[in-house]
């Protein structure tokens, strides 16, 4: 695709230093520069960027306060979102204020900052700059979070071990279970997080999110009123324009020349995520299951992948001898790619919303195991909306493993879920096409930034 003409006016992108926040933005700034606008990203020491995978940038560092480290666990990511916007809102001030001094520099239209960062609504208000936010979740999930007030109200919340399978009446087809485990004390620092993060939200001037309008309409609309804000979904936007790389840690390209000699759709690809994590026992489990299915699997074995080994984990030497020649284990993979290669039939996921709709517009069909955030919601619609999917809810075991895997891999039920897999490839692809909606609103929310 060629680039647009140029526009003459700069937008400016803060992403939250997360592999699952930092793609998505990284796809968008690459969306917006091929609409026109030169692109400059503010951005943390922590989990930086690459500069020299993004030439076409400008790239402006910030002190965060925190050490230098790359990935985190689970239970650090409230207190580190909270901990950078403590840290951030002074170095935000001073390096917008630099670029908008900066007479030289094309001038800057509007910022577009992830939801999490919010503290630079106070920061836009403050240099009298328009802000959009970047949502990197589902309508659902983020219609879901907004209604955190009223479901405690109902009396869903806090979760109560005996409720948790029951339907949830304001948002079919969810369960008690799947509403993010928050603290619902107004002092919880998830609670007051995701608050914050909603009311900045609604200050903003629009929200976009990497989804599309087909896939969820009604949460859509529940977002739109309850925010009361423009809503651009422009998703998938890693299909819009072939990614450039985001990953913080190096993706292993072996993978895809093992899969080169694996039949088509025979596959499994197996991966976590980039925060999620599980004990050894899991792991174990894990292990036999994929190798007693029978199916060739690639499996991402992350560093921090099992809880309490910091480094890389070692797959004990008996399960890959058991599985000679039918497995590839790396520490990260170049997952689009995994996806879109004509071997991989199916994906085990932790049900990330990046990983879930990444597969949704490959068409590769999901045995999900969400483990935390909004992993559970993914995973319902997965499952009980789109039918693409199945879920292992219980103990992960060797032998229920093995049956899910051998359900999502072979047989009838494996191949209608193939067909919607491919449907819902298909309605992503018309979405991004000339006319679509996704790129209807794409032209939106340039004619937004524009009229700024
Ligand atoms: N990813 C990757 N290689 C891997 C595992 C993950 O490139 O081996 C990417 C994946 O494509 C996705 C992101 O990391 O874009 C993970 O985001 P997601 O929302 O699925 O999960 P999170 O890591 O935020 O829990």
């Amino acid at each position: 695709m060629e680039l647009r003409p140029r526009i003459g006016r700069r937008v400016v992108l803060i992403p939250l230093p997360f592999q699952g926040h930092l793609n998505p933005m990284l796809h968008l700034a690459n969306i917006l520069h091929f609409s026109g606008f030169s692109i400059s990203i503010i951005h943390t020491h922590f989990n930086s960027p690459n500069p020299a995978d993004h030439p076409h940038f400008s790239f402006h560092p910030i002190p965060d306060g925190l050490p230098p480290k790359s990935g985190a666990s689970m239970g650090d990511i409230i207190p580190l979102v909270n901990a950078l916007n403590q840290n951030c809102s002074g170095p935000f001030t001073s390096c917008l204020s630099e670029m908008l001094s900066d007479a030289s520099a094309q001038p800057v239209a509007c910022l577009i900052t992830d939801t999490h960062w919010h503290v630079t609504q106070a920061t836009a208000d403050g240099l009298e700059i328009p802000r959009i936010v970047l949502r990197t979740s589902s309508f659902t999930t983020f219609a879901v979070l907004a209604a955190l007030p009223l479901l405690r109200q109902k009396g869903y919340l806090p979760l109560r071990e005996s409720q948790l399978e029951e339907p949830v009446h304001e948002f079919p087809p969810l369960k008690i279970k799947d509403i993010p485990r928050s603290g619902t004390t107004d002092h919880d620092p998830m609670y007051q997080l995701l608050s914050t993060m909603c009311k900045e939200s609604k200050a903003s001037r629009g929200i976009i999110i990497n989804s599309f309008e087909e896939l969820e309409p009604s949460a859509m609309s529940t977002v739109q009123q309850e925010f009361g804000v423009p809503v651009f979904p422009i998703g998938p936007f890693h299909k819009f324009l072939p990614p450039s790389p985001s990953s913080l840690l190096n993706p292993d390209r072996t993978c895809i020349s093992w899969l080169d000699a694996q039949p088509p759709k025979s596959v499994l690809y197996v991966s976590f995520g980039s925060v999620a994590s599980i004990d050894e026992d899991e792991f174990s489990e894990t292990a036999w299951g994929l190798v007693n299915s029978n199916q060739p699997f690639l499996w991402v074995v992350r560093p921090g992948l099992v809880r309490g080994s910091a480094g890389a984990f070692q797959v004990p030497d008996g399960i890959l001898d058991t599985a000679a020649g039918r497995a590839c284990i790396v520490e990260w993979a170049p997952q689009l790619e995994v996806l879109s290669h004509a071997a991989t039939g199916g994906f085990w996921t932790h049900s990330g919303w990046n990983s879930t709709l990444e597969s949704l517009s490959a068409g590769v069909p999901m045995l999900c195991r969400p483990v935390l955030f909004d992993q559970n919601i993914d995973a319902r619609y997965v499952t009980d909306v789109w039918k693409v999917g199945i879920s292992i809810e219980s103990k992960l075991e060797r032998g229920k493993i093995e049956e899910a895997i051998k359900r999502l891999m072979i047989g009838r039920e494996a191949m209608e879920m193939r067909e919607r897999a491919a449907c819902l490839r298909e309605t992503a692809d018309r979405c991004l096409r000339e006319g679509g909606s996704s790129y209807k609103y794409l032209e939106k929310l340039v004619s937004l930034i524009m009229s700024f």
